[in-house]
């Protein structure tokens, strides 16, 4: 019988922060996974792999990492699980094995569970759509500790999507990131990305936008991981009943459109 939620990649910094937000939810742990040879996630129960996880858990929780998804995508649709994936850096076979799994089971795929940086991406597509791209440069700086392996974040090509949303383009068209050498002048339109890695900044953003007259930047701190576990664990208890499809966070806030 499925009891509890379960956390995929549960000796990790998200995962032990999320056995603590599960717990401070009232709600019940049905146990973890992690990579073969981890063996150290406190009182947890842990099982042997996703499959054994999925069909014991009621909702599953993943902060793993991307190279996980296609075989966990697999594995939770069998299962009938629902999923709520919190891994960033998916490449485009990734998603669509995300997408594949989101025709049986319902999942929350969010590369950011923050209530408030989930705002800011209503806020920037908003913005986006009143500020001429001709004249307003969009740029997204961000950055993150040391040990993160993904560039740029997740959040922060979220944010880029949420601004190309906003003007009616597709962000792969657009997106100029990592510049280095003779890149040559900025192209009209275009959306750019910096990132910083350094010490245990648990994540920064800011979305400026620059014209020659006016600069209007928004930007989001979070200073405690334990806002986006939190997010997370408010996302397993919303999934529950609900039909097969891939949801966003601003659905669990009812801010979706
Ligand atoms: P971490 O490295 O501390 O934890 C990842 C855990 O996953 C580790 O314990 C690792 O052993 C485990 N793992 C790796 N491969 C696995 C596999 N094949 N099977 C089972 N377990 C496996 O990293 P973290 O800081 O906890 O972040 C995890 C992921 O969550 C990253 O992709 C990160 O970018 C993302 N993240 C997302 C949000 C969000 O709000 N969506 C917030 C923070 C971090």
């Amino acid at each position: 019988m499925k009891h509890g939620i379960g956390i995929a990649g549960i000796a990790g910094r998200m995962g032990q922060m999320l056995v603590q937000e599960v717990a401070a939810a009232g709600a019940p742990l049905s146990g973890g996974v992690d990579r073969p040879g981890v063996n150290d996630i406190g009182a947890a129960a842990l099982f042997s792999d996703i499959t054994g996880l999925a069909e014991a858990s009621e909702v599953v929780i993943d902060f793993t990492h991307a190279s996980t998804v296609r075989v966990h995508s697999r594995a939770m649709a069998r299962a009938g699980t629902p999923w709520i994936v919190g891994t960033t850096g998916l490449s485009a076979e990734d998603e669509a094995a995300l997408q594949e799994a989101g025709k049986t089971i319902p999942i929350v795929y969010a590369p950011n569970f923050s209530p408030g940086v989930n705002l800011v991406l209503a806020l920037a597509e908003k913005m986006a759509a009143a500020l001429p791209a001709a004249r307003y440069d969009a740029e997204i700086v961000e950055m993150h500790h040391r040990q993160k392996v993904d560039a740029p974040s997740g959040t922060a090509i979220g944010l880029g999507q949420a601004v190309a949303r906003g003007r009616g383009v597709v962000l792969a068209d657009v997106m100029e990131s990592g510049r280095d050498g003779h890149t040559g002048a900025r192209k009209d339109g275009a959306i750019g990305f910096s990132a910083m890695r350094g010490g245990q900044v648990v994540g920064e953003h800011t979305l400026l936008f620059a014209a020659a007259d006016e600069h209007i930047a928004i930007t989001h701190r979070a200073f405690d991981r334990r806002v986006f576990a939190a997010g997370a664990v408010r996302a397993a208890l919303w999934v529950r009943g609900k039909s097969p499809g891939v949801y966003s966070m601003m659905d669990v806030l009812g801010m979706g459109v």
